[in-house]
């Protein structure tokens, strides 16, 4: 169900307001950047998951785009948490975009104003309960992942998107739940929405940055708790084959949090389930971000 209220140009505006004309500048060209946020529920209230590196990745997104935006961050971080208090939530998805007006429809933004709303709406787990519990079966992409100097793969830019549509469009056409992309040189990038991780013999691969893909937050994340747990990480390029042969392979994500992937183009990964390696990152994850233990690296903000 929709929010009661969307934030938008520094106002809060009922959802069926929060219109824009047909001639906006990003609706035509994809000039915008948007985040993803989750806040999870606590005993005191929603607390929001990596605030500020959503807020620093959105304002580096507009910089890529030169975009301004007319708000200093610590005041859309404010905004984004008087909305989740407006519209009363326990718990919810946020999306913060900023995005080119509708003054021109030239090819060249620069004249056009810089808008700017957030959306929140209820979210559970994206790819469902079971996904989380068994995982889900992905297929890699016939669409290579966006290239540097092409686009810009690490910008979380609107008009970037179609290659994520693309990609999940195709492979759910073809029965799986998730595409997987290569990056251009034919190494593993990441799926469309999430960044990939492979276990193999007890250590933790995930592609680098120069690997075509978004720097996601969780990733970083996991990587800190994949660490603090133990385990060797490397920030290293695979192969689709070492996917094939890997014990274990999983996403992460703001929306897809950990989920197991337990088959790549048919194949089974590792035993065909959630792999142990996995299962303990994951329960480390949720326990923190739903409050059950010590937040000990500051990674929520409350609300209040
Ligand atoms: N890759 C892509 C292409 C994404 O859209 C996302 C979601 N923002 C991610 C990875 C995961 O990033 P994060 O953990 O910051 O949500």
């Amino acid at each position: 169900m929709s929010a009661k209220y969307i934030w938008m140009d520094g106002k809060l505006v009922p959802f069926a307001k929060a219109t824009v004309h047909v001639q906006t500048h990003g609706l035509h060209f994809g000039t915008s950047a948007f985040e993803g946020i989750r806040a999870y529920a606590s005993p005191s209230g929603p607390k929001l998951l990596f605030l500020d590196q959503h807020i620093q990745r959105l304002y580096a997104s507009a910089k890529m785009l030169r975009m301004e935006i007319p708000f200093a961050p610590e005041a859309f971080a404010n905004a984004v948490k008087s909305i989740i208090k407006k519209n009363g939530h326990a718990s919810c998805y946020i999306r913060p975009i900023c995005f080119r007006g509708d003054e021109s429809m030239s090819m060249n933004p620069r004249r056009n104003s810089v808008r700017c709303a957030i959306i929140t709406q209820e979210l559970g787990t994206y790819l469902g309960q079971e996904a989380i519990e068994l995982g889900i079966d992905a297929g890699i992409s016939s669409w290579r992942r966006t290239a540097p100097g092409v686009g810009m793969p690490n910008a979380k830019i609107g008009g970037q998107y179609v290659n994520s549509v693309m990609m999940v469009m195709e492979a759910q056409d073809h029965g799986y739940v998730e595409a997987i992309a290569l990056d251009a040189g034919g190494l593993i990038s990441e799926g469309s929405g999430e960044n990939i991780f492979a276990v193999h013999n007890g250590v933790i691969y995930t592609p680098p940055m120069a690997g075509s893909i978004l720097l996601g937050i969780t990733r970083t994340g996991v990587l800190q708790l994949a660490q603090h747990l133990g385990y060797e990480v490397r920030e290293q390029a695979f192969t689709r084959e070492f996917l094939y042969v890997c014990d274990e392979a999983f996403f992460t994500g703001t929306a897809a949090e950990v989920t197991p992937i337990r088959s790549i183009d048919k194949l089974k990964v590792g035993t065909g389930s959630r792999g142990p390696i996995t299962q303990y990152i994951q329960q480390a994850f949720f326990d923190i971000v739903q409050s059950k233990v010590d937040d000990v690296w500051g990674w929520l903000t409350p609300i209040k």
